[in-house]
C-alpha cells in the first residue's frame, strides 16, 4: 500500500490519498480559477452547477480558449461516456449532470459514448457480453433522463455503432504507434488486442463532428483526472486530422461511502455507493451507515466540532445534494461548529436522496422511450 505521501493515478488505477494539486502539476494541466469561473458564468448566465461552485471540477486543458470561441459564435460540443459493467451509482452521473448544464445553458449538442466493448475487453472478472450490452442501454437510460435534450444528443453504443464508428476509427488507428499505448497504459504481453484497438474507438467521438461537417468543431470533454491520460493521446493527435485539441475539464475523484478517499465498489464494497437500483431502505441503510467525520460522542462533538473534508456525507451534500451554495455553507458550518450533529445531518441528506431518486424515477420511464433514438448508427460518409 502507498504511504500517507503516495498515490497512484492511472486511467485503470487509483490508490492512496491523493494530493490533487501535485497531481495537477505532474500532469502539467491548469487550475479552474475564480476568474475562469467568473468569465463561465458569464458565458452562461445564472448560477453554476455544484460540481464547478463548490472545487469539484479543479483543472483544465484549454477551457480559456474554447469559451472565448464560443463567445464569438463558434460553439463546441460536449464529449463523455460510460464502462457499462452494472447499475450507475449517484456519483457515476456528475459528469453528466455538469454535461447536461452546458448543454441547457449553451444549446450545445452533446455525443455519449458507451462502451461495452470496452467493458467486456477489460474486465477483471470476466463480465459476459451480454451483460455489457444489458447494462449499457440500462446506464444510457439513467443518464439521458437527466434532462439531456433528445434532438441534440447523440450515443455511439460501440458494438451498435460501429459500422458507422469504424470509416474513422480505421484513420484514426493508423496513426498511434502501439508503443504510445504501451507507454500511457502500462499494456504487457498478456494484454489482450480488443484493449489495444479501444484507443481509436474512444477517440472517435471527439473527432465525428468535425469529420462529419468537414471543418474543425471545438470539443469538451469532461472527465476524471484519472482520464487525463487517454485524452492526452486524442489531443496528441488532432493537429494530424487539422481539428482542434479537445479541452479538458477535470473532476477530483468522489470518495465511497465506506471512508476510502477513492470509491470501489466492485465484490463486497456495494454499500461504498448509492445505486440508481437501490431500493429506498438500502439507501437508508447505507446513508446511516456511512462513514463520517464526526467525534466519538455528542458532547465532544458539540465541543469542538467534526472535520467535513474527512466525510463521505459531506461529499454527497458538495457534490449533488445540496440544493443552493447557501445550504452547503450551512451544512459545512454547522458540522464545523458542533452545532449540526451526524444523525440529523444525515436525515437531512436523505430527504433530499429521496426526492432526486423519486424524480428520477419518473424521468427515467419517459427517457427509456427514446433512448435507443439517439443511437448513431450511419457514418456521414462511406469509407
Ligand atoms: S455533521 Fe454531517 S458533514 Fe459533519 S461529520 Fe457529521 S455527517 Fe459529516
Amino acid at each position: 500500500m502507498p504511504g500517507k505521501e503516495e498515490f497512484v493515478v492511472t486511467p485503470y488505477e487509483v490508490k492512496g490519498r491523493i494530493d490533487y494539486e501535485r497531481l495537477r502539476e505532474q500532469f502539467g494541466t491548469q487550475p479552474v480559477t475564480p476568474e475562469l469561473l467568473a468569465k463561465l458564468h458569464h458565458i452562461a448566465g445564472g448560477e453554476l452547477p455544484p460540481a464547478l461552485a463548490r472545487g469539484i471540477y479543479y483543472s483544465h486543458r484549454d477551457l480559456p480558449a474554447l469559451l472565448d470561441g464560443f463567445a464569438h459564435g463558434n460553439p463546441f460540443f460536449l464529449y463523455s461516456g460510460r464502462g457499462p459493467s452494472g447499475p450507475l451509482h449517484t456519483s457515476h452521473l456528475l459528469q453528466f449532470q455538469l454535461c447536461q448544464w452546458f448543454q441547457k445553458r449553451l444549446g450545445v449538442p452533446m455525443y455519449i459514448q458507451i462502451t461495452d466493448d470496452e467493458k467486456f475487453w477489460s474486465s477483471k472478472t470476466g463480465i459476459a457480453r451480454e451483460e455489457t450490452v444489458h447494462w449499457g442501454l440500462e446506464n444510457l437510460t439513467d443518464i439521458l433522463a437527466l434532462g439531456f435534450d433528445p434532438k441534440r444528443t447523440h450515443t455511439f453504443f460501440d458494438s451498435r455503432s460501429i459500422a458507422a464508428m469504424y470509416p474513422l476509427a480505421v484513420r484514426i488507428a493508423r496513426k498511434v504507434p502501439y508503443s504510445t499505448v504501451k507507454a500511457v497504459f502500462g499494456f504487457t504481453p498478456s494484454t489482450n488486442i480488443g484493449l489495444v484497438f479501444y484507443t481509436a474507438l474512444q477517440t472517435v467521438p471527439a473527432f465525428w463532428p468535425s469529420w462529419a461537417e468537414g471543418r474543425p468543431v471545438p470539443c469538451l470533454i469532461p472527465c476524471g483526472i484519472d482520464q487525463d491520460p487517454h485524452f492526452r493521446i486524442t489531443r496528441d493527435m488532432a493537429e494530424s486530422f487539422g481539428y482542434p485539441k479537445p479541452a479538458l475539464l477535470h473532476s477530483q475523484m468522489v470518495p465511497g461511502l465506506l471512508g476510502e478517499s477513492v470509491m470501489s465498489t466492485t465484490g463486497d464494497r456495494a454499500d461504498n455507493a448509492l445505486f440508481l437500483d437501490d431500493p429506498p431502505e438500502a439507501v437508508e441503510r447505507k446513508v446511516r451507515n456511512a462513514f463520517t467525520g464526526g467525534r466519538a460522542t455528542v458532547e465532544e462533538q458539540r465541543r469542538l466540532g467534526a472535520t467535513p473534508e474527512i466525510c463521505s456525507v459531506w461529499a454527497l451534500w458538495r457534490t449533488q445534494f445540496a440544493e443552493s451554495d447557501a445550504k452547503f455553507a450551512e451544512v459545512t458550518a454547522g458540522c464545523r461548529s458542533g452545532t449540526l450533529l451526524c444523525g440529523e445531518c444525515k436525515s437531512q441528506l436523505l430527504e433530499r436522496v429521496g426526492k432526486f431518486y423519486a424524480a428520477h424515477r419518473v424521468a427515467r420511464a419517459k427517457a427509456k422511450e427514446w433512448a435507443e433514438s439517439t443511437i448513431v448508427t450511419r457514418a456521414p460518409r462511406d469509407l
